[in-house]
């Protein structure tokens, strides 16, 4: 029986009802702003001019703010700066505490307790930093800081040391000297712009950054990571793609976290970045009543791939300080992992990842399907837990014994 039908087979049941609703593309709406001209709203110059930034504008705005929120707001400038553009903040539902949007958008006192693990640099990027701005960490890529400036500011951000100078980190990236340095070693074949958000730059100047970058004959690939398709997809142009077009093969990773925030608007921005030939994957960071929720999940990896978007990524949240209370166990992303592998299409199952505190890079944890191993064979277990038997080749030699499923795994 499909899991779209109640045991009766008649009604559809509660679950596939959320999911559904969760799977419709709605658009962002007016709200507040209904009497901006069109011509002013789909501006993102207009939307970054407008954008929510003082415990004043969020309170007239959406006056049920919480006593935690309230307290956090206030504060917000000591740890990360708070700024939600009006596009986005219409996608907060004021009535509910626990909106899964405005848990990533509005500060609360929480961000003040910092854990005795947390950390304001997770990764470890300012020690793997041969010049302002470079993450040189794995060997065949780097990480290029644009820009410490967002459209909106994430609670959870990992580089909330730098990102929107709220604490005094005094981001300068030497775009000379990055570029120099990646010129220079020829093992660098993969350049990520990011920041911050590379796309806040206008077309000229990220054109500027990508035609020199394009023209290091040992760089083969550039990718951009950019939040800016969900907070502000009114950037997404027909000439910002026809400027990214120019420097292929360029890929775009996007980060959206829930599937409420795949309206009909950034739907249309991502099918015009589509239509210019760029590949479009998805990171997620598994937060804390966001989307912690294998229906939530499972919604939005569907979502994603109507937007012809992969998802790639699903990051456990960095230890960055101040973020416990926006942080989910490893256990909920494993059974969310558990879930979807072989529940749903293959391209919809991202990697789950942790990036190792202090700078280890990413790694990859998943539920367990290797059973056992040895030189003979291996034991796996499928998404249904049945156990199978796969015969080892040793040395290229045929298999010559068929896979089999086995009643009770023996252990090595
Ligand atoms: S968009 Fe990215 S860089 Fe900017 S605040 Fe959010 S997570 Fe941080």
């Amino acid at each position: 029986m499909s899991n779209s039908t109640s045991a009766d087979g008649d009604a559809p049941s509660g679950e596939s009802v959320r999911l559904n609703s969760l799977k419709e593309f709605r658009p962002a709406g007016r709200g507040y702003w209904r009497d901006v001209p069109d011509a002013d709203w789909n501006d993102w110059h207009w939307q970054l001019k407008n954008r929510i930034t003082t415990i004043g504008q969020l309170q007239r705005l959406m006056p049920t703010l919480t006593p935690e929120e309230f307290a956090g707001t206030t504060l917000a400038n000591t740890r990360l700066a708070m700024a939600i553009t009006p596009y986005f903040f219409n996608l907060i539902d004021p009535a509910d505490e626990d909106c899964p949007i405005r848990r990533q958008v509005i500060p609360r006192i929480e961000e003040t307790n910092t854990a005795s693990w947390e950390m304001t640099d997770p990764c470890g990027e300012d020690s793997h930093s041969p010049v302002p701005g470079l993450v040189h960490r794995y060997p065949d890529r780097v990480l290029m800081l644009v820009t410490d400036r967002c459209a909106a500011y994430c609670r959870y951000c990992t580089r909330s040391r730098l990102v929107s100078n709220a604490t005094g980190y005094d981001f300068h990236p030497q775009f000379e000297e990055q570029i120099d340095y990646i010129r220079r070693t020829p093992t660098v074949r993969d350049v990520l712009l990011s920041g911050g958000d590379p796309l806040l730059f206008n077309d000229e100047r990220l054109e500027h950054l990508l035609s020199r970058l394009r023209a290091i004959p040992h760089v083969e690939f550039l990718r951009l990571g950019t939040r800016i398709p969900i907070f502000l997809p009114q950037r997404v142009t027909p000439q910002l793609a026809a400027t990214l077009k120019k420097y292929h093969p360029l890929f775009v990773s996007i980060h959206s976290n829930h599937p409420r925030e795949l309206t009909t608007e950034v739907r249309e921005a991502l099918e015009c970045l589509a239509n210019a030939g760029i590949p479009l994957g998805n990171q997620s960071v598994l937060l804390r009543k966001v989307n912690d929720d294998l229906a939530v999940m499972r919604a939005h990896v569907h979502k994603l791939l109507m937007c012809r978007v992969k998802p790639y990524y699903i990051y456990q949240c960095d230890l960055i300080s101040g973020s416990a209370h926006l942080r989910s166990s490893v256990r909920k992303g494993l059974e969310i992992m558990a879930g979807l592998r072989g529940h749903t299409s293959g391209y919809a199952v991202p990697t789950y990842v942790i990036d190792a505190p202090g700078g280890g890079g990413k790694v990859p944890v998943s539920p367990e399907y290797v059973l056992s191993r040895n030189a003979d064979r291996v034991v796996i277990r499928n998404y249904e837990g049945k156990i199978f038997e796969y015969p080892e080749a040793v040395d290229g030699t045929p298999l010559f014994a068929p896979p089999k499923e086995i009643e009770e795994p023996e252990l090595a």
